[in-house]
């Protein structure tokens, strides 16, 4: 899905304007025809102000009224959320709700005008804008989206502080593409959908905020653009292909005839797609694969349920980072899981402990600077370095397993010593917890990913101390193609089809098979079209991927014979590069999916 930032460009002799495509990141799928209509931005600076001793009490006084008045618009677009998207979309405002009722951050607001004595307003900028300095200098999206966050509350704070809310947003009247460098989720919440019929933005990552809005709303969408907000012009035409992560800007009249009988045809799939819900996730000839929703929030199960997901393949514990300046709490912790578990029962929900590091947070360390984070300290080593921070969260999660719906598992492990460590330590928690009279599942299933190419090598012997294996293809491909995920000038190296990645998950499945555990793949391949067939016939037990795909990949294995997954991934095995895997397969699906109107047939 995710496509890296790059253009063509088209000449097109009889328009004044040349085409221009723009690839970013696929958010919300669907394809959109419009003109485009720019959001305002961020707050403008506000200039620091003094004001006398006398005055401090009454700007106090301010701020009291500005966070009530803020925490009343805030519930208001809570129930309007809830009402147009559902409980979870409505959730998505609790975070906006816990930054504004931040004591230590009312308390520091409060103190700082007292001292300083400046206005609330510059104040209130100010120290919002220190926070989300120090959390934009993180790499990772999570801090990016926190960033967001506390940016979106910090403008509705400053609104009620200058005087009360906007006047309502000017709303276009032509079918338009929404343009803006970055989208808060209280502004996606009030676009008028009547007239946007796409978003497109420079900034943003597939499961931001506003990512999974666009989803909710049905609004296709695509992020990660580059700088489109300032190469495109107000009015000017853009199609949005929400499917491929493609924005045409000044499209030629070919490319507008294509994309509308593409919209036509995507259409046609969704009225296909909608009877599949409640449907087993089997192919025609009775194969059963497991078919579940990634997560990075608690709610998001209700997604995966409403997607026709059957379980959580990958529950990435680390987001809970996110919210809190200092590591969540056992109870923090059990509340999320617990509540994952109890909206998805009786389905499994498999908790990845904290993946920290790489190209996310480090637990009081956030400011420490590894030459090669990738190869550092980073996943099972943070946790395993760090016993108080993974016995509570170890904790959490059994306390969370109680309904038995709960599975553990620990990221990029790399030797047996990592698991044996893991475990002793679980077994830790489990004997204090059964000390304290504290129910949990005596027997919930412990299960390591498969993301590390010596992994793939030691399949054998982690099989014999695992109940399950899960493939993270998004970190086995870099680490075995020794190509960097996030570094733009390594992307062609990057290769899911490459035959040595093609190779490590045919060894997993074969090692984990042999020991009568099942496989999963929870990383982004899991969710390539392209890929499903291929996948099912390497043997692959359970695809785990964000819950807008489940029923596309429904599709797919509904469609397909598991006999002719086999032979396709034996085919596919023989081939010596990743060009010829992927020509096979493009071949292969258009040949047997010639009569379903699949991206993958129209689009790649
Ligand atoms: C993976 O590496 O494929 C995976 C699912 O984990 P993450 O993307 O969170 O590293
Ligand atoms: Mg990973």
């Amino acid at each position: 899905m995710t496509r890296k930032n790059g253009e063509t460009k088209v000449s097109a002799s009889h328009h004044a304007e040349r085409e221009i495509i723009v690839r970013g990141i696929s958010a919300s799928p669907g394809i959109a025809i419009g003109q485009v209509h720019f959001l305002r931005g961020d707050v403008a600076a506000v200039p620091p102000r003094k004001i006398a001793p006398a005055e401090v009490e009454l700007e106090i006084e301010r701020l009291e009224r500005a966070i009530e008045e803020t925490r009343a618009a805030m519930l208001q677009s809570r129930q309007r959320a809830m009402a147009m998207a559902g409980t979870a979309v409505g959730r998505i405002f609790d975070a906006h709700l816990l930054i504004l009722e931040d004591q230590e951050l009312q308390k520091e607001v409060r103190g700082r005008i007292a001292r300083e004595q400046f206005s609330t307003e510059f104040i209130v900028y100010d120290t919002m804008g220190r926070t989300i300095e120090l959390l934009e200098k993180q790499m990772g999206e999570l801090f990016r989206e926190r960033a967001m966050d506390v940016r979106d509350v910090r403008a509705q704070l400053l609104r009620f502080l200058q005087g009360g809310p906007d006047a309502a947003p000017e709303h276009p009247d032509e079918p338009s593409i929404l343009v803006a460098a970055n989208l808060s989720p209280t502004d996606t919440l009030h676009i008028d959908r009547t007239h946007i019929m796409g978003i497109a933005t420079d900034l943003g990552g597939p499961t931001s905020h506003t990512a999974i809005l666009a989803r909710s709303f049905e609004i296709p969408a695509v992020v990660g653009l580059g700088d489109i907000s300032a190469r495109v012009k107000s009015s000017q035409t853009l199609i949005l292909n929400g499917n491929s992560g493609k924005v045409v800007i000044a499209p030629t009249a070919a490319s507008l005839k294509e994309y509308r009988d593409k919209h036509k045809r995507y259409q046609q799939l969704l009225a296909n797609l909608a009877g599949l819900r409640d449907l087993p996730a089997e192919t025609s000839d009775g194969h059963a694969i497991e078919l579940h929703g990634n997560i990075e929030l608690p709610h998001e199960v209700e997604s995966v349920r409403t997607h026709g997901g059957t379980g959580v393949g990958l529950f990435r514990s680390e987001y809970l980072f996110l919210t809190r300046e200092a590591p969540p709490g056992e109870e923090v912790q059990f509340e999320a899981y617990f509540k994952a578990a109890e909206g998805m029962w009786p389905g499994p929900i498999t908790i990845r402990t904290f993946d920290l590091g790489g190209d996310k947070l480090h637990p009081g360390r956030s400011a420490l600077a590894e030459r090669n984070p990738f190869l550092g300290w980073r996943g099972i080593r943070v946790s395993l370095s760090h016993p108080d921070l993974f016995r509570t969260q170890l904790r959490a999660i059994l306390r969370a397993s109680v309904k038995k719906n709960v599975r553990i598992m620990f990221p990029l492990i790399a030797s047996l010593w990592e698991v044996r460590e893991a475990k002793k330590a679980l077994d830790e928690a489990k004997i204090a917890l059964r000390q304290e009279g504290i129910a949990f599942d005596e027997k919930m299933p412990v299960g390591i990913m498969i993301e590390v190419p010596s992994a793939v090598i030691l399949a054998d012997q982690l099989a014999r101390e695992a109940d399950f294996f899960s493939v993270g293809t998004n970190d086995l491909i870099m680490y075995t193609l020794a190509a960097d995920r996030g570094n733009e000038m390594v992307a062609k190296y990057y290769d899911a089809y490459h035959p040595a990645v093609l190779w490590a998950i045919l060894d997993t499945v074969l090692c984990g098979h042999k020991a009568g555990i099942s496989v999963g793949l929870c990383g982004e391949l899991a969710a390539d079209p392209l890929a499903t067939a291929l996948l099912i016939g390497l043997g692959v037990d359970e695809l785990s991927v964000s819950a807008g795909i489940i029923p596309e990949i429904k599709k797919i294995i509904r469609s397909i014979r598991f006999a002719d997954c086999q032979e396709i991934a034996a085919r596919a095995r023989e081939l010596p590069t990743a060009e010829e895997v992927r020509t096979l397969l493009e071949a292969e699906m258009k040949r047997r999916f010639a009569d379903l109107p699949i991206w993958f047939t129209t689009e790649r």
